[in-house]
């Protein structure tokens, strides 16, 4: 009996649908056809009717009985405007980061200060000079608008940017080492979050891995006996993403140098988050600079543009002019290179280097690493009784002191003091798990989504990277909590 029932309001639902061609024409549509085109109104009608046509198949009553309702025409009408006007939504958006790691991969990594905004766009906008030679008029190189100021601040001969640090790796590899082997101690081969492995990139750049010494342990000795009448490079790579502790050694830097020099090798230092200060100054921990690997004797030091350095994604190579010169005749180069809006936004990020002193204050990353615990703390006692008040119904809110992240594999083992929110859901029967949740994506579905950290039941909100609350405070105000 109520079988049959289904079968009927179901086939009826099916009957009722309207055609393509109907909706096309129909006056309810003729206005969004003028703003989205004819094709683009078509495809949304499709995407509709067949959305519909599957839920009436899987016997969705609440679908059917919408389908069975005298309005539905205009019903439909109104899902496929909202079906076209989502299409206008960009799915790349800000978010506010509250999740204690400062330079997030995730989260898109460092924030750009606002003068290399201002130089991005106007050469996104504009015709500019990339690779064209204004005294001569001849063709120029895109890397010679930041390779001066890369070498002034690290003290290299020469450099040249690719995408990001793991093409600069690849790219240096292939070039000095195709078909030969590179000596790496097995302590160092790491992967950095995702797809970079140092083993699996040696495979993509054509090279042959030759490890040696343990993970805790390897010795000049160890370097000495692997070289051979093949081998092209000895590396080093910064392991900053974990620590070996205890009965550990490896070779300084001035001794593989050293070795690589009296056996014609190259000496390649990937620096990974490499840093071109040396921001223990600013009270962080310590981190080698590019020009310390440098003057410890590196030939080529790779690092990322976008982390310590608080810049765009870009690899930077950095060494002898020699080696720079090959590397920027390979091939793979051309493949690799980044656009005119990453060279615009480098440019004026080391810029800022050049003024070391005033670095903190300029440069958004540094300044979210450096801030005052107090300053946060009080931010925190600033930002509680809105969140008490917002949230009475439906969580706990309170202080509590917190460690910050700096992030991206940079120096993971060393936290920062700060301060936090921490929300704890209302406990009633039970399904607290299930509340955080909710309520973590609740936050995270705010028209700027906020994204904290889940920890011991908590949502917490370190409010380290937290600049301008207004916004948070807005989000917090408008939405309905309970
Ligand atoms: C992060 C890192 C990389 C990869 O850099 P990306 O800029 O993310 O491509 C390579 N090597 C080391 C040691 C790193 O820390």
């Amino acid at each position: 009996m109520s079988y049959n029932i289904f079968v009927k309001s179901s086939s009826n639902a099916f009957r009722a649908l309207p055609n393509t061609d109907t909706l096309l024409q129909s006056a309810e549509l003729s206005e969004v056809i003028d703003v989205y085109g004819r094709n683009a109104v078509k495809a949304a009608i499709r995407e509709e009717l067949e959305y519909l046509r599957a839920e009436i198949s899987d016997n969705n009553s609440a679908v059917i009985n919408q389908v069975l309702q005298e309005n539905f025409f205009g019903i439909t009408c109104g899902d496929i405007v909202n079906r076209l006007k989502s299409t206008e939504d960009n799915t790349l958006i800000p978010v506010i980061n509250l999740t204690g790691t400062v330079i997030h991969t995730n989260l898109g990594r460092a924030r750009l200060p606002e003068r290399a905004v201002t130089a991005m766009s106007l050469v996104a906008s504009n015709p500019s000079n990339l690779e064209y030679n204004l005294e001569s008029g001849k063709r120029g190189d895109r890397d010679s608008h930041v390779e001066k100021l890369l070498c002034d601040i690290t003290g290299a001969e020469a450099a040249t940017v690719v995408n990001n640090n793991a093409a600069a790796v690849l790219l240096v590899l292939n070039t000095l080492a195709v078909n030969r082997e590179v000596i790496i101690s097995r302590g160092e081969l790491v992967e950095i979050g995702g797809a970079f492995r140092i083993p699996e990139v040696m495979i993509s750049a054509n090279c042959i891995l030759r490890e040696i010494g343990t993970t805790n342990r390897t010795h000049l000795k160890d370097y000495q006996s692997a070289i051979n009448s093949n081998t092209s490079v000895v590396m080093k790579v910064h392991t900053s993403n974990y620590e070996i502790k205890g009965f550990t050694s490896s070779i300084s830097e001035t001794e593989l140098s050293a070795l690589a020099r009296e056996n014609n090798l190259h000496f390649v230092s990937d620096l990974g988050s490499g840093t071109l200060v040396d921001i223990a100054k600013y009270g962080l921990p310590k981190e080698p600079t590019v020009s310390d690997a440098l003057k410890e004797g590196a030939n080529v030091v790779t690092f990322s543009g976008d982390k310590l350095l608080g810049g765009p994604q870009a690899g930077l190579i950095v060494g002898k002019k020699s080696l720079i010169q090959k590397i920027k005749q390979n091939p793979l180069k051309r493949a690799l290179r980044v656009d005119k809006v990453t060279i615009a936004a480098l440019a004026e990020v080391l810029k800022l280097y050049t003024d070391p002193d005033r670095l903190p204050e300029r440069l958004p990353l540094l300044k979210s690493l450096v801030r005052d615990t107090k300053e946060i703390q009080e931010l925190a006692e600033k930002l509680l009784p809105f969140f008490v008040g917002a949230l009475a119904s439906i969580a706990e809110v309170t202080i509590k002191p917190c460690k910050s992240q700096i992030g991206s594999g940079a120096l993971p083992l060393d936290l920062l003091e700060s301060s936090s929110l921490v929300l704890k859901p209302l406990a009633s029967e039970g399904k607290t798990d299930v509340k955080l949740q909710s309520l973590a994506k609740k936050f995270r579905g705010l028209s700027t989504p906020v994204v904290g950290r889940l920890h011991d039941g908590k949502l917490i909100f370190d409010l380290r990277c937290l600049e301008d609350e207004s916004e948070l405070l807005d989000l917090l105000n408008s939405t309905s909590w309970s």
